[in-house]
């Protein structure tokens, strides 16, 4: 092994194991969270190393990068998770090469995204992203408009709608990325008793993943944790 691949391997076994105590601290069952590595700017060689590790689910942000990678890993069972801002002529692509997209915010892009899946099997697994926190700037739908964008994104017939994505402000305290991580919980409960079956929540990253879990989290996504900085 080189240092590249024993790295990788350390880290992984690290971030499975801050997993696995916050899962029990929580009272949760094993293996209730999955890890998406987050692989945007690193190489296809790196995420061989990490999928011989054990790791799965990778996570990019770049349409063009995530598509030479994905290519070029064809021979490996991953799933691939897309968790970038996302360009509305982009959406075929993403449509056509990725499993997930946790960065839904938009009825456009959504049917966009329907209508771009159509001609595969299975339909593209979605969560919406959500703008907890009401930043102006910032990617997610506003709370205030989630109801109605999961109305009609159930609708679509290419998408399966499976669960809700946020990020928490940058350089929040503690205390605000625990407030941030319970209401999107609590908005995929509520959104559950209606007509819903959600089963995913999206939100944790490197130094937040423990809260995340705390809070419910299914999926935590994690680059630097694993791959170094980039
Ligand atoms: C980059 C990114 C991550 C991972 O961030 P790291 O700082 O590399 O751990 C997680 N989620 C989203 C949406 C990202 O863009």
């Amino acid at each position: 092994m080189t240092p590249a691949d024993l790295r990788i391997k350390d880290n992984l076994e690290h971030i499975r194991s801050r997993i696995a105590s916050a899962l029990s601290r929580a009272g949760r069952p094993d293996r209730s969270t999955q890890l998406i590595a987050v692989s945007k700017k690193f190489s296809d060689e790196l995420i061989r190393q990490a999928y011989a590790s054990g790791q799965k689910h990778f996570g990019e942000n770049y349409v063009q990068e995530a598509i030479s990678k994905i290519d070029k890993l064809r021979d490996l069972p991953l799933e691939w998770h897309f968790i970038g801002p996302i360009q509305s002529n982009k959406t075929k692509q993403i449509a056509t090469k990725f499993d997930w997209v946790h960065s839904v915010d938009r009825l456009k892009i959504a049917q966009r995204l329907s209508e771009g899946r159509s001609e595969s099997r299975h339909s593209l697994k979605v969560c919406l992203q959500v703008n907890i926190t009401g930043e102006e700037s910032k990617q997610g739908c506003r709370v205030a408009d989630l109801f109605e964008l999961a109305y009609l994104v159930e609708q679509l017939p290419h998408l399966e709608l499976r669960g809700l994505m946020t990020m928490p402000k940058a350089n929040a305290s503690a205390q605000e990325v625990v407030d941030t991580f319970r209401r999107l919980g609590q908005l995929k409960n509520t959104l559950n008793q209606e007509v819903f079956e959600l089963d995913v929540l999206s939100m944790g990253m490197s130094d937040d993943l423990e809260i995340g879990i705390q809070e419910g989290a299914t999926f935590v996504r994690v680059g630097r944790g694993i791959f170094g900085d980039r």
